[in-house]
């Protein structure tokens, strides 16, 4: 590593395709030495932000920190993190990128944004060397999860605003593999990526796991058995699906190939930086390229390896819109323990398995989401969706979950056996006992985006006690 900052990569250069890593100088590394690399770029990085971004002088003057408080990485939690409502705040009181952006207006080469389904949307300036570098981190990251030049891949999500897309297509290019940008969410879309993945011998996917299942039920519609596509490696962002336990098993076993969990934030791109190896022991932080640290929800101190809490991300090499202590709100449980793949990263290996915003309580019992998901579809019979409703009668709370029966489950006596099944490995799971609701398998709506499984009818109640 050079002491240039940012630093600069030969758009040219790759591994041989029988090199288990990009780059195994950095990868393998022992931590401490690795670490040294690290703080020379973050330095780097939080003075290059101090002097261009009025932001973060503003918020670091108000902490009483500046750069030279910088002298270990230890010293970075004495920085104050930024929530999303920050980022908010600030674009719109300096539309539209708001005092984060670092570089000249007309040096952004690309604008995304969210969607703004949930609050104002946030807008995303990317400068032209940073998308240059988001490459070089994203092939490095994919070569990782097992892909190479001979690689032919189908990238069947939104290609709109959404980062995830045009991050795993920019990643794909800069390896030197095939790339197929199909895109998703058009009347009769997913039928057409089924039989041109067929057609044109798609080798790696990428999308959302509950878009990957839905596409599996779409090809076995038309007869086609999903093993039949021959895809080697699956590859997914945008929810925590593919390092649910049991779902990452479920597509392995429906595709045949691996199935990769990846993923940190739009804000963070190069979001791939929490990345899983082709070895699938949870995501790896490739913390050389963005610096993660595992921090408690409510001091943002880095908690011990073995410990649970949220990841707070800082960038080490980007120009236009850096993050710095950004705050997740996803939890995740994060090791040192090593990988055979030999990189020396930490590691997530439950992913983001759920958010603090996510979790809800139900008589008293903290309850993801994603503990859910992975206990029905361990269960034979299970139809594949499912939704959660929360309510709250006589002031007790409720939990009904609301699951499909496969085919072979739809006689009484199977179907009874089976909402007995769920509700008792629900009950273990999450020490409440649920209500089981079966539906056909199909009836729920299936989505080709991020699912939304829960519905928490007790905010209304909330409300009306409020209003009193
Ligand atoms: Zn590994």
């Amino acid at each position: 590593m050079s002491a240039t900052w940012p630093p600069r990569y030969d758009p040219a250069w790759r591994p041989a395709p029988d090199a288990e890593h990009w780059a195994p100088g950095l990868e393998c590394a022992e931590p401490k030495k690795r670490d040294e690399v690290v703080l020379a770029k973050l330095r780097a990085q939080v003075q290059y932000a101090w002097e261009r971004s009025p932001f973060y002088r503003r918020r670091w003057e108000a902490a009483g920190v500046s750069p030279a408080r910088l002298r270990t990485l230890a010293d970075l939690a004495k920085f104050p993190v930024v929530q999303k409502a920050d980022l908010r705040a600030a674009q719109a009181a300096a539309p539209p990128f708001g005092d984060y952006l670092c570089i000249e207006p007309r040096e952004v080469a690309r604008i995304h944004g969210t969607s703004g389904t949930t609050g104002h949307p946030t807008v995303f300036g990317v400068g032209r060397d940073d998308w240059e570098r988001i490459g070089e981190a994203h092939a490095r990251v994919l070569w990782g999860a097992g892909l190479r030049p001979d690689d032919r891949v189908l990238i069947a999500s939104f290609f709109s605003l959404y980062l995830g897309s045009w991050g795993a297509l920019k990643g794909c290019e800069r390896l030197g593999a095939t790339v197929f940008p199909f895109g998703a969410g058009l009347p009769g879309q997913t039928l057409m990526a089924v039989q041109w993945a067929r057609e044109m011998s798609a080798t790696a996917f990428y999308g959302t796991p509950s878009y990957a299942l839905h596409f599996a039920e779409t090809a076995r519609r038309e007869g086609i058995e999903p093993r039949d596509f021959g895809f080697r490696t699956l590859f997914f962002s945008g929810e925590p699906g593919a390092g649910v336990a049991a779902t990452k098993r479920l597509i392995e076993a429906t595709f045949g190939g691996a199935c990769i969990d990846m993923g940190s934030m739009a804000e963070m791109t190069p979001w791939m930086t929490n990345g899983e190896c082709r070895r699938r022991t949870g995501m790896h932080l490739w913390q050389d390229i963005v610096y993660t640290q595992v921090c408690d929800p409510e001091t943002f101190a880095p908690v011990p390896y073995g410990g649970e809490g949220t990841p707070v991300y800082t960038h080490l090499e980007r120009t236009s819109q850096p993050m710095i202590r950004l705050v997740s709100g996803d939890l995740a449980r994060w090791t040192d323990e090593p990988c055979p793949c030999g990189r020396t990263y930490p590691r997530l290996p439950g992913g983001l398995y759920g958010r603090i915003d996510d979790m809800f309580i139900v008589r008293g019992e903290n309850i993801y989401p994603s503990a859910i998901e992975d206990t029905l579809r361990a269960i034979e019979g299970f139809g594949g969706e499912f939704r959660v409703i929360i309510s709250r009668r006589e002031a007790m709370d409720e939990l009904l979950v609301r699951a499909e029966y496969a085919a072979t489950h739809a006689a009484d006596a199977p179907r009874a056996a089976l909402a007995a099944r769920m509700r008792e490995r629900l009950r273990a799971r999450l020490g409440v006992t649920p209500r089981i609701e079966l539906v056909a398998a199909g009836e729920l709506p299936r989505t080709e985006f991020k699912a939304k499984r829960v519905i928490d009818d007790r905010d209304l109640y909330k409300k009306g006690v409020a209003n009193v």
